[in-house]
């Protein structure tokens, strides 16, 4: 686990090399054979000093997620952080130097037993990154970071690295004051050697633990740094609407243990990170957005036995705004891009939309020119089909009109491979009737991805009835060329993620439909931790477009149809009223040329309010009980699996990542108890409540969707 070497100049040399992970991670294991290592270095006479550096391209890469899943309670937690930190104070005030000759990434713990350190020399590595983002997945740098970073380089600084998470590579490490230098690859042995030899034995004090210690920038109580946490503070309130614990507790323990000595300070971080990580918040980000994204990612449900499909070049159709995003985001994977639209103008502005946005990029300087240029050069814009031909995957994103679809699909697979896959990625429309026209439907496919395309990371891979599994096979290996996260989802209307997102906006309407006041619906909506609250949600989008949906599926079923309750209310703001959202500047809301949207004042008169309002628990319990409900329902009828039903609910609608998705709501709240409020509220609200038959039995069990 870390290869020990002692030169004859008396300079010991540590190398991480975890061989039985794929990444230097710390664990049990590891961190006991690091912390031996450093005893023996203290302990040996001979040893005047040592280099900590890494056998592998990174660092180290962190703690070991498995370790913590692993944590019980609170005691086990204090017993699971409390060595390692120990460790690093061991070999901050044992005598002997210290230098980390960091080679790679560092992340969370790696970068803590950087700070620790006496010294830190970067390798002027690209691939390198520096960062503490244990907050991302609800936890805290517990091996001294939020201590000995206010420490080295201020509160004010150090508050960003903490509280987000931020990751920098070396040149912006180093004016951060994080590192104190960075060398060549191929000198950084060399020069801790130098350093240690040469200044090693004067640095052996740590500034905190010498007398007359001044904080950089000032301690907590002074009034720069007071100010400045009032501001944090608030605003974080403001951001996690206090439901998320992780940047709260690292908050206390820069402010408790920056206020006094640094061993006193790290038990502070101790007891803090003995409580995050029982914490059921944290065990839901921790399953979800680390367990479940990390099987996704590694497309754990890629049919067995299919070869892999590697993809060169890939067809778009229709340029518009899905189109634009998907020609730039496969573009910038390194595919050639075939761009067609109805005329060489609309493609070319489609191609223009990629341009645009690494304009941006390069004015910034985190992209290069010549970057851009060649990722630009790899679009080719058409009107002539023939150009399909040589093409692994052509998608459709042409206007959601069946009869258009239908057209632009038989004329692209008359002129594409005969191996070549097709997909739609129709928001709406369920691929199995889109199939019909196709020649060949087992190589149709669904590939829903959500909007801005470079932004959102989820793609919903459909399956039609007669899509085969070696496309699904290929779908998901092009998800992951182009680094977006993939689930497989079985087809019906609106397929899984905007199904169920839906149930937010329309349970929104049918209560303002029913006289609840907005700003009621508007604040529980916050509160609950959504991204943004109903109401707003739905000018954004649009009523217009959800107005269209609801026609279209009233088209589609006929007599069949059922009046649902947030009909009218879409139908009142589109049709009589044109308050159409924000692209007109009137929804729910007005937008004002100048200052913040106000929610319309005319609402009062056409949603007359009742005489008696629900409380903001009984709001907020329809508006994500009803989320959670849908995706239940469709779990239950086999469209999605319980794992990606959480992954897509987070990354796909912003459902709040504390609760771990969709159904992780379910589990957090308790399957009896979630099944007992769906009945309560569907004798109130009606049938829309009512629960699926296989959560009834779940509830009945004791059961979980998701192992506890
Ligand atoms: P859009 O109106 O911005 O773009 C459609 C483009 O298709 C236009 O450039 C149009 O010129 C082109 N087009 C129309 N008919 C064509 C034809 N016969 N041949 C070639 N090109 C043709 O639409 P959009 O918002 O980009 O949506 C496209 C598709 O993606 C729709 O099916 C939509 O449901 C789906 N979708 C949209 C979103 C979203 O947020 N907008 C999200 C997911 C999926």
């Amino acid at each position: 686990m870390i290869d020990y070497q002692v030169d004859a100049d008396g300079i010991a040399t540590l190398r991480w090399n975890v061989a039985d992970r794929p990444m230097n991670v710390m664990n049990a294991e590891s961190t006991a054979a690091f912390d031996a290592a450093v005893r023996r270095v203290l302990e040996d006479p001979a040893v005047k000093g040592a280099i900590v550096t890494s056998a592998r391209p990174e660092f180290v890469a962190g703690g070991d997620l498995d370790l913590i899943r692993g944590i019980a309670d609170a005691q086990q937690s204090f017993a699971a952080s409390g060595p390692v930190s120990a460790t690093l104070r061991r070999l901050e005030t044992g005598g002997k130097p210290f230098v980390a000759a960091i080679n790679g990434t560092a992340l969370g713990g790696g970068l803590e037993l950087c700070l620790a350190c006496h010294r830190r020399i970067a390798a002027d590595n690209p691939q390198a990154q520096f960062g503490l983002p244990e907050v991302t997945l609800g936890l805290l740098p517990a091996a001294g970071g939020t201590q000995r970073l206010p420490r080295m380089i201020g509160i004010k600084n150090a508050l960003p690295y903490l509280l987000e998470g931020r990751k920098v590579g070396p040149a912006a490490a180093l004016a951060a004051g994080i590192v104190d230098e960075v060398v060549p690859a191929d000198q950084l042995l060399a020069r801790a050697r130098e350093w240690l030899l040469a200044e090693g034995a004067k640095a052996t004090v740590k500034p905190w633990d010498a007398k007359g210690f001044k904080f950089p920038g000032g301690s907590p109580q002074t009034p720069g740094p007071t100010q400045l946490f009032f501001g944090v503070g608030g605003g974080l309130l403001q951001k996690t609407q206090g439901l998320v614990p992780a940047p709260e507790a690292i908050l206390a323990c820069v402010y408790d243990g920056c206020q006094v000595d640094i061993d006193t300070g790290l038990r502070i971080e101790q007891r803090q990170f003995a409580r995050l990580a029982t914490s059921q918040a944290t065990k839901n980000m921790i399953r979800t957005l680390f367990y479940a994204m990390g099987e996704a990612n590694r497309l754990a449900d890629r049919p067995r036995g299919v070869p892999v499909r590697s993809y060169s070049r890939i067809a778009v159709l229709g340029a518009g705004m899905m189109g634009a995003g998907l020609a730039y985001v496969s573009a910038q994977a390194g595919l050639e891009v075939v761009l067609l639209d109805t005329s060489i103008e609309a493609a070319e502005k489609g191609k223009a939309y990629g341009a645009k946005v690494m304009d941006a990029q390069v004015a910034k300087g985190r992209l290069a020119a010549e970057k851009r240029d060649a990722t630009l050069a790899r679009v080719r814009c058409t009107t002539d089909y023939a150009q399909l031909a040589g093409c692994q995957l052509v998608i459709e994103a042409v206007f959601e009109d069946r009869a258009v679809k239908a057209e632009v699909t038989r004329r692209a697979e008359a002129a594409m491979d005969a191996d070549a896959i097709f997909a739609t990625n129709t928001s709406t429309l369920p691929i199995t009737g889109l199939a019909e026209v196709s020649s060949r439907p087992a190589q149709f496919v669904g590939l829903h991805f959500f909007s801005p395309v470079e932004k959102m990371p989820l793609l919903e891979v459909i399956r039609g009835a007669r899509t085969s599994e070696e496309t699904i096979a290929h779908a998901l290996d092009f998800a992951k060329r182009i680094r977006k996260t993939p689930i497989v989802v079985n087809d019906c209307p609106s397929f899984y993620a905007n199904r169920a997102f839906a149930m937010f906006p329309y349970e929104a309407m049918t209560m303002l439909g029913e006289g609840v006041d907005p700003v009621l619906i508007e604040n529980a909506g916050r509160q609950a931790g959504m991204p943004m609250p109903p109401l707003a949600l739905i000018d954004e989008v649009s009523a217009e477009l959800l107005h269209k949906a609801m026609k279209q599926l009233r088209a589609d079923q006929g007599a069949a149809y059922r009046e649902q309750p947030q009909d009218h209310v879409l139908t009142t703001m589109v049709e009589r009223l044109g308050r159409l959202g924000r692209k007109v500047g009137q929804g729910f809301y007005d937008y004002p040329a100048e200052g913040a949207r106000q929610l319309w004042s005319g609402l009062a008169e056409v949603f007359p309010r009742a005489a008696e309002q629900p409380t903001v628990d009984e709001v907020r319990e329809r508006l994500m009980y009803s989320q959670s409900l849908e995706a239940a329902r469709c779990v239950a009828e086999g469209i999605v699996s319980p794992r990606d039903a959480d992954v897509g609910s987070l990354l796909g609608w912003g459902f709040p990542a504390v609760l771990g998705g969709a159904l992780g709501q379910i589990d957090t709240v308790g399957s009896a108890a979630f099944v007992e409020a769906c009945d309560r509220l569907a004798r109130r609200h009606g049938e829309r409540f009512e629960v699926p038959p296989a959560l009834r039995e779940l509830a009945a069990s004791g059961g979980r969707y998701h192992p506890a």
